[in-house]
């Protein structure tokens, strides 16, 4: 694990792709070090073993121009806010050192994209304690976390411009071929008959209806954004 600038979070090995793959795709191609956590296997869904779905989350880490991509193996539909769990995003704050980092939005159609934004926040915060696994340094907390929107939307704090970069996120996406082919052999799920991912691009497309440009992606800060004055929008 190398420090990077940003670093995304998804409780599933597609949930980074499905959210901001195409902001990630923007800031590696800008020239920014992004890494990227998966906090399970993803070993409930219904198709794809846990090998196979190693390899595409592989696959699409390269895709995306991603300096690592690490899972935390926490039990996939068991994300809990134990001790554990906390100090495994503790540990992979400290040792990659992003100054801003992104976790699933807090409402969402599957449970485990909304505790994942939970024990991410835990993370967060305990990054910042002296007192918290003090033998990983430094102790140090991420400037910024943002949460990106997976099933459910609201009123993002912004969006960004994904335009160009628009056909990796397409490309990191289906690289997870397990979870959205049509292929006969697979089983057929709420990911692979057809809509889904017709549901994230007209989300995608929506977001950048709202800024003036095609495809735009929308995250969510707890906090306000300052801005030193109104003509510094300009
Ligand atoms: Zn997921």
């Amino acid at each position: 694990m190398e420090k990077v600038d940003f670093l995304a979070f998804g409780a599933h090995p597609d949930d980074i792709e499905c959210g901001i793959g195409g902001t990630i795709a923007k800031l590696t191609r800008l020239g920014y070090k992004v890494g990227l956590v998966d906090l399970t296997l993803g070993e409930m869904a219904t198709n794809g073993s846990v090998e196979e779905r190693q390899r595409e989350a592989c696959q699409a880490m390269e895709i995306l121009g991603a300096s690592f991509r690490v899972n935390l193996q926490i039990p996939d539909l068991g994300i809990t806010l134990s001790r554990e769990n906390v100090e495994k995003v503790v540990e992979v704050l400290r040792k990659a050192e992003p100054k801003v980092i992104a976790a699933p939005y807090w409402v969402d159609r599957h449970p485990d994209h909304e505790k994942a934004g939970h024990l991410v926040k835990e993370g967060f915060f305990n990054a910042g304690l002296k007192k918290v696994l003090p033998e990983i340094q430094p102790i140090k907390r991420p400037e910024k976390y943002l949460r990106y929107f997976l099933s459910i939307t609201s009123t993002p704090s912004f969006i960004v411009d994904v335009t160009e970069y628009y056909s990796i996120k397409k490309k990191a996406v289906l690289a997870h071929i397990s979870q959205f082919s049509q292929r006969p052999e697979f089983n057929q799920t709420f990911l692979n008959e057809g809509q889904f991912l017709g549901r994230i691009e007209s989300r995608d497309l929506f977001f950048g209806s709202q800024i003036g440009k095609r495809y735009g992606e929308g995250f969510v800060l707890q906090e306000y954004i300052e801005l030193r004055h109104p003509l510094a929008l300009l």
